[in-house]
This record gives structure tokens, C-alpha cells and sequence, in this order.
């Protein structure tokens, strides 16, 4: 229950900036709730003078005064519905726009403990969720709960006696509803994660989806989805029953309750204390307080699978960020030296670790490469100096200053990389190069690409350097992505250059014609790059 609030809290912080629509959309649901009683209130006149009396003033008045009822109703309800969800879609983009921010800050290794899907599933599923929470919930909150007071205040202005039966059975009806809310929310926190782990394998699926053709896997993937598929199917089962149940529950307690309300009410009438035209009212109100409090308990659902996204969103947006952002205005130190000392290294729940005892300097326009097998660690070692992970034993220092003193930015601007795994964005190549230097001109981008010895085939493109490479560059052969890594890589004015086996993807001559680029890079005549160095890990 705290912690509800407290997420109710932060959902309401998140709407502060919008308070003024807020205000707008409170004072159209006040008017809205304020005419609800307005039209039982106008039963007792159209029965007693119009009907039974036959007052002639009344007949043409209270037609009208009907009409002018629903105008205004109508009037203060679109109000409140367009206001209120203007300030829950801006809520709702703007925790959308967080929850990417955040995972884009957040540490590796947060990255690597997350279940595949679930960040998507937080992006896709979760904050949709919080939208449906806010833009209908907090309407209906609001809005039913001020036409539930209106009505019930009329209710015992026109017969306390009648409105005691119920204020008896609505503690009953809150109890029914509280429990099942209780229910709801276990289910729907399970929804989420079985959610989140077919996101992950449509995911990963769809990524492979070549290997799974070649190696005829389609059937034990299909057995993976369907398993995954059942149980949301389960859970999803579990909710809808819990939602159905509650309703014609609530209803059958409220049959009860309308039978003893109109058993009182006749009684009452028989002893005059009641006239035909505040019967009907009192029913007639006590008919409409039924649609709002069934609004109220349906809402319950969309509220509970809300918070419990919300909280789920909120658990990431707590955890430690490390300011890791390398766009901030860090210089770029040149003629660093990189020294690592004895660094050691386990993976979380690995065996054997996976580095140890590391140690090695290099300097200014060195290039020094390591070689080792597939397993020896070269990836972990880029990891570690690139601050993805942090060394359980050693030491990193740049210009023999210990990084673990630095900011992760400072760290980053002196760091260039081309990862074992190359990653283009769905751009043109020159867009992508501009990946390592926004501002740089199509010449700077011309000259990277023409170290990295892409130039050749990017010349034979129609488009040339605006070519797009397509999704993940799935246009481009793995050596032309290969060589456009490295090109956005040097493009990069950094002073240390990692290349995690920069040459695995290309063939022979495309390989001698790189690392003779790369030879030149410390002849080159540009300042930045005679300060460079390059720190090349090959596979054996
Ligand atoms: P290389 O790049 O030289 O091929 P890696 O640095 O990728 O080697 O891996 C070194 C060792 O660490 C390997 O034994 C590998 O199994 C292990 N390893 C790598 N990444 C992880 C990880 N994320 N979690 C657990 N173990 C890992
Ligand atoms: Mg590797």
C-alpha cells in the first residue's frame, strides 16, 4: 500500500508540468459530476406537477430543462475527456522518452542481467500500460468518485431512511472488490514477465533467423514460443476471470441492495412519507450511482496493471546510472599513454576468470597488438578499459592518472571502437561515419572511409556516401560493414584507438590494405592522429 503511493506519487510528479490542463480537466469533472444529480432531481417535478398535478408551466419547463441538462453535461464531459488525456498522453511520452534514457545509461552489466525482452517489453507493453492507467483511470477516478458523492448526497437529501440500506451493502461491495484487485495484480506482475520473455524470443529469433532456417530449427523454436505462448495465454486467462467474475459479482450485490431500497421505499410510500415523484428520483439516482461505481471497480484492473508497470518502469529508473553520456563537453587529452596493471576479472557466476594478472603500457603513436585464441579474454579486456565492466583486481590509468578517478565521459572521449560485433544504425553510411564525429564534413567522412579502405566500393554505389546501409546494414557484406566501423571509428577524434579484431570479416587483401591504413594513421599529417595510438586485439 506504501509503496502504491508512492508510485502514485511519482506517476502525479511526472503530470506536475501539465497542472495547469490538469486544472482544466478537475473543474469540467466537477461540472460534469454537479449535473449528474440534476436529472433524477428533475424526476420528482416531472412526476408530481407535471404528471400528477398537471401543472401546464411544468409540462414545457422541465422538457427543456432536461435538454439544457445533457448540453451542459455533454458540454463538460468532452472538456474533461480531451483535457484529461492531453496531460495523460504528454505524461506518458515523456516517461517513454525516460525509460529510453535510462537504458541507454544504464551500466553493462545491468544490461547483461536483464532478461532479453524485458526491455523492450518495458517500452512497448509497460509504459503502455502506465498510458492506459492515467489517460482512463484517473478520469474515471476523479470524475465517477465526484459523481458517486453527487448522487449519494442526493440520495440521503431525498430519504436518509432508504440510502441507510446502502451505505450498509457499499463496505461489502468494497471488500468483494479489494480482494480480487489483490488477485489481479499477482497475475498481471506474472503477465508482464512472460510478456517480456516472448518479446525476447521473437527477438532473438527474428536476429537468427537465417541460423534457424540452415539448422531446420524452426520446430524447437516454434516449441520455445508455443511453451511461453501457453502460459501467457494462462496468466492472461487468470486476469480475465478475476475481471469477469468481479463484475456480475458486484451486480448481484447490487440487485440485493436495489430490492431492499424499494422494499423500504414502498413502505414509506404507503405511509405517505414519500411522494411518487421522490420514489422515482430516489431510484432513478440510485440507477445511475451504479454506472460510475461499476466504472470505479472495472478501473481497478487498469489502475493494478498501471502501478505494476509503473513500479517495474520505476525499479530502472532507481537503479545507479553512471553518467556515461561522451557528448558531454570533455576535451580529448592528446599524447596519452594507456597502462593497465595487473587486471583481474571473473564474470558474475563464471567458473574460471576470465582475466588475470594483466598487465601493459603502452604510449603515444604505439600500436600494440594482442593476440590470443577465441575465449583468451581480448573482449573483456576492451570491456574493461572501455568501463563496460570495472576490474575486481588492478588498475587502468590513462597518462598514468588511475581512470577509476575519472568520469565514465572523460574515460570514453579519449576511447575509440570497433567491437568484435559490428553495429550500423538503419542510415546512410556518411550518416553512420558521423556516428563518431556529428560535425565533421564530407571530406573528414571521404578521408576515414578511404583509411579504412572502404572508399573503393563506396565510389561504385550510385548514391555513393549516402547510400543507406539498411537495418543493422544488412545491405552491406560483412567486410564493407567491417570497414565502416572502423572508418566511424577513426573518424573520432580520440586518442586511443581499440580495435577488437578489426579484420576478422575481411578477406586477405581487404585486410592488408586496413592495417596498411591503419600503419599510416601514425605517419598521417592531421594532429590528432599522430597522437593516436592503436591497440589492436587479433585473434590467434
Ligand atoms: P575473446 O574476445 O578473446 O574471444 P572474451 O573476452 O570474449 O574472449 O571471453 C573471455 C572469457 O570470458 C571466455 O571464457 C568467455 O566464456 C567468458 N565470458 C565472456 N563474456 C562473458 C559474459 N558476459 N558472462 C560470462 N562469461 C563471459
Ligand atoms: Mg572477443
Amino acid at each position: 500500500m506504501k509503496n502504491d503511493l508512492s508510485t502514485y506519487g511519482r506517476l502525479i510528479r511526472e503530470a506536475l508540468p501539465y497542472w495547469k490542463v490538469a486544472v482544466v480537466a478537475m473543474l469540467a469533472m466537477i461540472a460534469t459530476a454537479a449535473m449528474e444529480p440534476l436529472l433524477p432531481a428533475l424526476m420528482a417535478p416531472l412526476i408530481d406537477e407535471s404528471l400528477i398535478d398537471k401543472d401546464p408551466n411544468a409540462l414545457i419547463q422541465i422538457p427543456l430543462l432536461i435538454v439544457a441538462v445533457f448540453v451542459g453535461k455533454g458540454i463538460s464531459e468532452y472538456v474533461a475527456s480531451v483535457s484529461s488525456q492531453y496531460v495523460a498522453n504528454r505524461t506518458v511520452a515523456d516517461i517513454r522518452s525516460e525509460v529510453f534514457a535510462v537504458q541507454m545509461d544504464l551500466p553493462m552489466a545491468d544490461h547483461a542481467a536483464e532478461e532479453g525482452g524485458r526491455l523492450l517489453s518495458r517500452i512497448t507493453y509497460d509504459v503502455a500500460q502506465v498510458g492506459e492507467a492515467v489517460s482512463t483511470a484517473w478520469m474515471v477516478i476523479i470524475k465517477d468518485t465526484l459523481m458517486i458523492i453527487g448522487l449519494l448526497a442526493f440520495l440521503i437529501y431525498t430519504s436518509w431512511e432508504m440510502s441507510l440500506a446502502l451505505l450498509v451493502a457499499a463496505p461489502v461491495v468494497s471488500y468483494v472488490v479489494k480482494k480480487a484487485s489483490i488477485k489481479m495484480r499477482r497475475s498481471n506482475q506474472a503477465l508482464q514477465t512472460w510478456t517480456g520473455r516472448l518479446t525476447g524470443l521473437i527477438e532473438e529469433s527474428l536476429l537468427a533467423v537465417k541460423d534457424i532456417k540452415i539448422f531446420g530449427g524452426h520446430e524447437r523454436q516454434q516449441d520455445r514460443f508455443d511453451d511461453i505462448n501457453k502460459r501467457l495465454r494462462h496468466e492472461q486467462m487468470r486476469v480475465i476471470k478475476i475481471q469477469s467474475l468481479n463484475v456480475p459479482l458486484v451486480q448481484i450485490l447490487a440487485a440485493i441492495t436495489i430490492g431492499i431500497v424499494i422494499l423500504i421505499g414502498t413502505q414509506m410510500s404507503a405511509r405517505d412519507l414519500l411522494s411518487p415523484g421522490e420514489f422515482v428520483a430516489y431510484i432513478t439516482a440510485m440507477g445511475m450511482i451504479f454506472d460510475p461505481v461499476r466504472r470505479l471497480t472495472g478501473v481497478n484492473a487498469t489502475l493494478q496493471r498501471g502501478l505494476a508497470a509503473a513500479e517495474s518502469i520505476y525499479s530502472v529508473f532507481d537503479q545507479p546510472l553512471d553518467k556515461q553520456r561522451t557528448e558531454s563537453t570533455e576535451p580529448a587529452l592528446r599524447h596519452v599513454s594507456l597502462k593497465a596493471k595487473q587486471l583481474g576479472f571473473t564474470y558474475p557466476d563464471a567458473e574460471q576468470p576470465a582475466l588475470i594478472d594483466v598487465s601493459f603500457e603502452v604510449h603515444a603513436g604505439e600500436t600494440v597488438a594482442l593476440v590470443g585464441p577465441s575465449g583468451s579474454g581480448k573482449s573483456s579486456l576492451i570491456a574493461l578499459v572501455a568501463g563496460f565492466i570495472e576490474p575486481e583486481q588492478g588498475a587502468i590509468f590513462i597518462d598514468q592518472d588511475p581512470v577509476s578517478n575519472w568520469t565514465l565521459a572523460k574515460r570514453r572521449r579519449q576511447l575509440s571502437l570497433v567491437g568484435q560485433q559490428v553495429n550500423l544504425f538503419d542510415a546512410t553510411i556518411a550518416e553512420n561515419i558521423r556516428f563518431g564525429r556529428p560535425d565533421a564534413t564530407d571530406d573528414e567522412v571521404r578521408d576515414a572511409l578511404k583509411q579504412a579502405h572502404a572508399l573503393e566500393f563506396i565510389d561504385a554505389l550510385p548514391e555513393g556516401i549516402h547510400t543507406p546501409v539498411g537495418p543493422f546494414g544488412n545491405k552491406l557484406s560483412g567486410g564493407q560493414r567491417q570497414r565502416l566501423a572502423i572508418a566511424r571509428a577513426l573518424i573520432k577524434d580520440a586518442p586511443i584507438l581499440l580495435l577488437d579484431e578489426p579484420t576478422s570479416a575481411l578477406d586477405h587483401q581487404s585486410r592488408d590494405h586496413v592495417l596498411r591504413g591503419l600503419e599510416n594513421l601514425k605517419a598521417n599529417r592531421s594532429s590528432w592522429a599522430q597522437a593516436k595510438f592503436i591497440f589492436m586485439l587479433l585473434k590467434l
